[in-house]
């Protein structure tokens, strides 16, 4: 059994606990929790088919790397970590509030339109889509499907998973961090992750920008 091998099982083993300690208290954390476990685990399950098929793909550049690194560690911190942590030690129970029966259903029309379109986005993109911002071999410009309107369905998907938090974990600390810091990791990335397609693609990807949005579709385009 190689080290690798060995601390996937044990990832693997340590995540199912956390799991089955989430549901174990859900009484306190309200059924919001168990929606929360499992839309984290049905993006886990959209993205992973996509994930093994790509792993072989080449990369040619990679843009940002150190910032990248920061942003995603501060993404996995605030959007999967902390939640966690909280719903499965109750670590933030000082900041929890109390919140009408009915509040997680606001959370599913969010996350039901952002599954659809992380699923779509993913997808689309096809060989190119990539968790960092870099090149592939054979890059291709994709601009139909849910590309076609707009330039970033997945990061709109996860705006809309992330937006569905607040209303799915009663907690004023976690269920705001996976906003705060994709908003942070949107902010940052988009620009870079804009010149890098523009520097490839040149004038297709200028006129792929100027017929497009970047997160919500308008009528006019
Ligand atoms: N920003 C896009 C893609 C996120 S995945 C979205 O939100 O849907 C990030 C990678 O996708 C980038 O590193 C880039 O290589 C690739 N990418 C982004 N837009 C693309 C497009 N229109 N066609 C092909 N690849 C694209």
């Amino acid at each position: 059994m190689t080290l690798q091998l060995v601390m996937r099982s044990v990832m693997t083993m340590v995540m199912i606990a956390l799991a089955g300690l989430i549901l174990w208290r859900w009484q306190i954390n309200g059924w919001g929790s168990i929606v929360w476990l499992a839309s984290a685990i049905i993006m886990m399950l959209i993205r992973s088919p996509y994930a093994a098929r790509n792993k072989e793909n080449v990369i040619t550049e990679q843009f940002a790397v150190s910032k990248e690194r920061v942003l995603l560690f501060l993404v996995s911190v605030g959007g999967t970590l902390l939640p966690v942590l909280h719903l499965s030690t109750g670590l933030l129970l000082f900041a929890d509030y109390e919140a009408p029966n009915w509040l997680p259903v606001i959370g599913i029309l969010f996350l039901v339109p952002g599954f659809w379109l992380f699923w779509r986005s993913h997808a689309d993109l096809g060989q190119n889509w990539s968790v960092t911002t870099e090149l592939r071999e054979a890059h291709t410009l994709v601009s139909n499907g849910v590309y076609k309107h707009i330039r970033h369905p997945m990061y709109s998907a996860i705006w809309l998973i992330f937006l569905s938090y607040p209303f799915l974990i009663q907690n004023w600390i976690v269920g705001s961090t996976g906003l705060v810091s994709f908003a942070i990791m949107y902010a940052v990335r988009v620009p870079i992750e804009e010149a890098m397609m523009r520097q490839e693609f040149g004038i297709e990807y200028e006129d792929y920008s100027s017929r497009t949005e970047r997160l919500w579709p308008q009528r006019s385009k």
